[in-house]
């Protein structure tokens, strides 16, 4: 050997032994050993290794018994790697040994060819970092026995661990081929698709083209995360490129995602149905041992030179500081999955749609059972951050916030599994990165409705046409249905007396400081009522333990086959009672029809339009013509030269004719529209 050689050799035993170390360090930090958890192992472990309490010979698929063995050799090795002077040489070696004699295995593969090399490799590496001496043929077999699963033929969540546990073997063999394709699978989905995982616009997508900025989305950010940070300090580390991509992902779409320490509803996918799911200090996604905070800790230090929105999160999911600090306003329309973020200080209010592009939010394994109508236009308004934590059990699922549906009697059982396909194509919103509109094109289970919504400062519009439906049950549209907090205002300061109230056009309805303004003669019916439910009443796996609970649930009441119905509601989500009762809400509803549906705030002179058709309207001074349907979106109303956004909900267009008359000047523009993956993203017409 040359001394070159020699040189490089050294230097990636080096290498190995700083991921050795990180990894060491991650685990002790994340599980937490007392001295007094491994006497008490040590007591109750047999000569043989094994412990009597475990059933080694199970192979059931949940709740596999014989992988608590690996945990419990795992906390041996971290207890000495916390205290040196701890000595558990004999009771891990023939533990390993117990172990490898008696081969346990599941009928579930997620147990083999995860679980299992994944303890193991856990605990090779600790084992390596106390330079704990033991056989060399235990070892090896241990090795060897962790050859399971591949990463290159498994997308998501798997691909990911297969990959940690290839990992942890290249580790404890120092095997640098090993290692780099590890790696280079584990960082794989850090790249933008046009299929499943990171989207274009930063959504995630899994299951298909199904939103999941939480559950699937969380855990890519877990993995990833952990990751970055057992070859961070190496020549295998995360390059800048994608620890960007990780970090906006991170930072732009999923912390927005979330008030306090709560995250929107709409972002769970299928757990939605979990108990604690929403509360992001302490649900700890499937499969990992770190929670959130942990997570955003090692993401911190990561990127170290870009920890703002990272802290501030921390603090606001610590609640050592309030929901509104360090929130700056917001609006992004996701134009791959359909969904709507709008911020401000002191409120979030979020829609979740669907189009033929996307999927439903899914129901399966006997999760979320009633589902079905959670993309038709839900609506999440957090003001608090806690408005629906832990609701879902007892929540009338047609009359989820913000959609529109039929009502029916009983909660209609979802019956297609892993997301149903959306059925129209104009679904969109156009943005300018602080205010826009959305459009939902709905035809859905026979109910037909334009639905818009208008997002401005102190207020959202909401808007309904076309309302359609041959179905035998009325149809309603909700405005909330959350926990009740506080009194229950109905217009001119009358109190909520009974628990349910039908109201003949009601003027406004106000409860837990949010203002729910009707802009056009209505039936509504408002309630302060206790609903029931359990945690397996929509979700099988979890307890059937009745839970109850005080709702406010106010929705508009379509009758029965509606034909052309409509309605237009304004939300103000932070309004005190007295501004309330004096409030004139300074909207113009511009139009509510079929063809067209536009809302114009006076105060910030903006007009924002859904055309449905090509067409003309006239507001003000304003005169708007479109060649094509599209959406729009005008600022500086009452300027010579207003701001125009524009997009294409439809994704189908490649251009589109706009013209705008101000005081008798016209300016057309021909807007080229983005093409491939940034169709449906908006483009200022200038
Ligand atoms: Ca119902």
């Amino acid at each position: 050997m040359t001394l070159l050689q020699f040189q490089i050799v050294s230097a990636q035993q080096d290498e190995f032994e700083i991921v050795t170390r990180n990894i060491a360090n991650h685990l002790k930090q994340t599980t937490k050993v007392t001295t007094n958890d491994v006497l008490k192992l040590k007591q109750t472990q047999k000569p043989d290794g094994s412990w009597s309490d475990i059933d080694y010979g199970s192979s059931v698929i949940t709740l596999w018994q014989p992988i608590t063995h690996l945990q419990r050799i795992k906390n041996y090795a971290i207890a000495m790697n916390n205290e040196p002077n701890n000595k558990f040489n004999e009771q891990i070696v023939t533990g390993l040994q117990y172990w490898l004699k008696t081969a346990p295995k599941s009928k579930n593969w997620w147990y083999n060819d995860i679980a299992t090399p994944l303890a193991i490799g856990e605990i090779l590496v600790l084992l390596d970092e106390t330079k704990f001496v033991y056989p060399k043929e235990c070892k090896d077999s241990l090795l060897e026995s962790m050859k399971r699963g591949d990463p290159y033929k498994e997308k998501g969540a798997n691909k990911l661990d297969i990959a940690m546990h290839y990992l942890y073997r290249a580790c404890a063999s120092k095997d640098e081929k090993l290692m780099d394709s590890a790696v280079n699978q584990l960082f794989a989905p850090i790249e933008f698709s046009t299929l499943e995982g990171l989207q274009h616009d930063y959504s995630y997508f899994q299951h298909g083209k199904q939103l999941y900025l939480a559950g699937y989305g969380a855990v890519f950010l877990m993995g990833e995360y952990k990751a970055a940070s057992a070859v961070r300090n190496t020549k295998f580390a995360l390059s800048n490129e994608k620890q960007k991509l990780l970090h906006t992902y991170l930072t732009q779409t999923f912390l927005r995602a979330i008030r306090g320490r709560y995250s929107d509803f709409n972002i769970e996918g299928r757990s939605i149905s979990r108990p604690d799911i929403l509360d992001k200090k302490n649900a700890i996604p499937d499969g990992y041992a770190e929670n959130m905070l942990q997570i955003l800790a090692i993401a911190k230090s990561i990127n170290p030179s870009d920890v703002t929105e990272i802290e501030n999160a921390i603090k606001r999911i610590n609640e050592v500081r309030p929901v509104s600090f360090g929130i700056e306003s917001f609006h992004k329309q996701f134009y791959c999955a359909d969904y709507t973020l709008h911020q401000r200080k002191n409120y979030a209010f979020n829609v979740r749609t669907v189009s033929s592009r996307t999927k439903r939010t899914e129901t399966g394994n006997g999760e979320n059972l009633f589902g079905q109508f959670l993309a038709d236009g839900a609506t999440n308004i957090q003001r608090t951050g806690d408005e629906y934590y832990n609701i879902m059990p007892l929540w009338e699922w047609d009359k989820i916030p913000g959609i529109t549906s039929r009502d029916y009697v009983d909660n209609l059982p979802a019956t297609i599994e892993w997301g149903e396909n959306g059925s129209t194509d104009f679904v969109g919103g156009v943005s300018d990165g602080k205010y826009g509109c959305t459009a939902y094109d709905m035809n859905y289970n026979d109910v037909q409705a334009k639905k818009a919504c208008f997002f401005f400062d102190k207020e959202i519009v909401c808007l309904g046409a076309g309302i359609n439906s041959k179905a035998e049950e009325n149809i309603t549209t909700t405005l909330n249905q959350c926990w009740l907090k506080g009194e229950v205002k109905i217009g001119n300061n009358k109190l909520l007396l009974a628990e349910t109230e039908k109201l003949e056009n009601p003027s406004w309805i106000w409860h837990d400081r949010i203002g729910y303004c009707f802009l056009q003669n209505t039936k509504a019916t408002v309630s302060a009522n206790t609903q029931k439910g359990s945690w397996k009443y929509i979700n099988k796996g979890y307890s059937d333990v009745t839970i109850e609970g005080k709702v406010f649930k106010l929705f508009i009441d379509h009758g029965s086959k509606p034909v052309n119905e409509s309605y237009a509601y304004c939300v103000l989500p932070d309004i005190s009672f007295k501004k309330m009762n004096k409030s004139a809400v300074n909207i113009d509803i511009v139009a509510n029809n079929n063809d067209i549906q536009a809302a114009a705030n006076n105060e910030l002179k903006m007009l924002q339009i859904c055309f449905y058709k090509p067409q003309t309207l006239v507001y003000k001074q304003l005169k708007i013509t479109v060649d094509q349907p599209c959406l729009l979106f005008i600022k500086n109303i009452g300027k010579n030269q207003p701001e125009v956004w524009v997009s294409d909900p439809s994704q189908k267009l490649s251009e589109i004719t706009v013209s705008v008359e101000v005081n008798n000047k016209t300016a057309t523009k021909k807007i080229r529209l983005p093409d491939n993956e940034n169709k449906g993203k908006s483009v200022l017409m200038n």
